[in-house]
């Protein structure tokens, strides 16, 4: 294997030129709503039908049909329909579109010491020192009683951001000195202004009417999804410009290679499908998580669609498809080398890295991908000149984590992890590779034209 992917390409300009766009997606899209979006408006430019449209006219689908199906604004499949039946199997890369990040609670708005705050419950895993005294913005969704949505946004561009106080090093000699916070330590500042000819609750107040001039009332916080994520751009990392760091490149960073990757296919053998889902990072729950029957619902639909539906085919494409569960991997981290074992586990610039298996002590948890669709996988991707690694996540009994992987595999699916790696993974900023976008992006590609019996 090369030392770095980098020598592969005398012009880097393909490179840097699908990562510019990359970074553009990351910057303005921050929340499992606006990603879902953004593939919307990428599943229409490139001619895809949406299905329950489809439902309703009593249009039927045929081989080289593309039609995406959206569950609740927060998840998306979009399938092309493949020359062979349905039964074949289908073609899957599947990522997940929520990060990490501070939800706040159904009844946000308190005050204490003359400032006006907002209480959150924090979204997956956090190393929650590093979300204070940092710039946030506020990305959501407020729905009203009558059903209208208003789209809330706070803090990216020029506008003014929020966050948390952290405590002054000179202070920290008495018992406030904490190793680690409590989940009710995050409260966010939002205002500093006493609205005075209110009776009471003169800082809460004055915000109330800002919220009130964007047709918001404190009540409606209860139907609504507001994250607190970090505000800014995704910026190029390194004096090389390498690599892009950015929030929530997990596991954006694999939704958007594998819809850019989807968007390269025209007459598929079999369907391919591009599946990105929300709810990963707190157990793949709910109606919009891979546990949820919606994936398999759809299915069905676009089956019938094209006249092959019954629940026996349903069942048999389901157990005859092949899945990359693309998601992120942690990469050897120069400053912490310890909890890595380098020698198997990824390492930027080497491209996309595959995890045959993940989970923790003695892979509790995982999914354990079968050999025989591992060298078919090979196959095709040396056929294609795609590099790619072979890795772990971390030392064995160092820990581990899980993907929507063993999910699928519950279908009789073949699944094997594989995905960009990372470093500071579910940090405010994680930091990618470019050259392992761009190879992923490839490999995806590479991978929606499998050919598996
Ligand atoms: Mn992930
Ligand atoms: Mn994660």
């Amino acid at each position: 294997m090369k030392t770095n992917l980098w020598e592969n390409y005398k012009d880097k300009k393909e490179v840097f030129d699908f990562c510019e766009n990359y970074r553009e997606f990351l910057s303005n899209n921050k929340t499992e709503r606006e990603c879902t979006k953004f593939a919307i408006a990428v599943a229409q430019k490139n001619g895809f039908k949406e299905l329950n449209t489809l439902i309703k006219e009593n249009k039927k689908l045929k081989a080289g049909d593309k039609v995406y199906a959206v569950n609740m604004d927060k998840s998306i499949a979009l399938f092309i329909i493949g020359t062979e039946p349905f039964e074949s199997g289908i073609n899957i890369v599947g990522a997940h579109i929520d990060s990490p990040r501070l939800d706040l609670k159904a009844k946000p708005l308190y005050e204490s010491q003359g400032f006006c705050m907002l209480d959150t419950h924090y979204y997956g895993g956090i190393k929650k020192y590093q979300w204070m005294a940092s710039p946030l913005a506020l990305h959501g969704v407020v729905v009203k009683k009558d059903g209208t949505k208003i789209d809330f946004v706070v803090g990216e561009d020029d506008d003014a951001v929020v966050g948390i106080s952290d405590l002054l090093p000179h202070l920290e000699k008495g018992p406030e000195k904490k190793a680690e916070f409590s989940g009710e330590d995050l409260n966010i500042i939002a205002g500093n202004i006493a609205k005075t000819d209110a009776k009471e609750n003169q800082f809460k107040a004055f915000i109330l009417d800002i919220l009130k001039e964007k047709g918001i009332e404190e009540e409606d916080f209860f139907s609504a999804e507001i994250e607190a994520v970090p505000a800014g751009k995704a910026r190029n990392f390194g004096l090389d410009k390498s690599m892009i760091m950015g929030y929530g490149q997990d596991d954006r960073v694999c939704a958007y290679t594998g819809l850019m990757a989807l968007m390269q296919i025209q007459s598929p053998q079999k369907t391919v499908c591009n599946l990105l889902v929300d709810k990963e990072e707190i157990g793949s729950v709910g109606a919009t998580g891979m546990h949820s029957k919606w994936f398999e619902n759809t299915v069905a639909e676009v089956m019938n669609l094209c006249g092959q539906y019954s629940e026996l085919s349903l069942r048999r494409t389901l157990n005859h498809s092949n899945m990359l569960s693309s998601d992120v991997t942690a990469a050897v981290d120069p400053n912490f080398t310890a909890a890595f074992n380098p020698a198997t586990d990824a390492h930027f610039a080497k491209g996309i890295s595959f995890n045959k298996f993940t989970g923790a002590y003695g892979k509790s948890g995982a999914n354990d991908a079968n050999p025989e669709f591992i060298a078919a996988l090979r196959n095709e991707l040396d056929k294609q000149k795609v590099p790619y690694q072979a890795n772990e996540m971390g030392k064995v009994d160092q820990g581990g984590g899980g993907t929507i992987a063993y999910i699928m595999a519950k279908f009789g699916m073949n699944v094997i992890d594989a995905g960009v790696p990372v470093l500071n993974m579910h940090a405010r900023w994680e930091i990618t590779s470019k050259v392992d976008i761009y190879e992923t992006y490839r490999a995806y590609v590479a991978f929606y034209g499998l050919k598996t019996k």
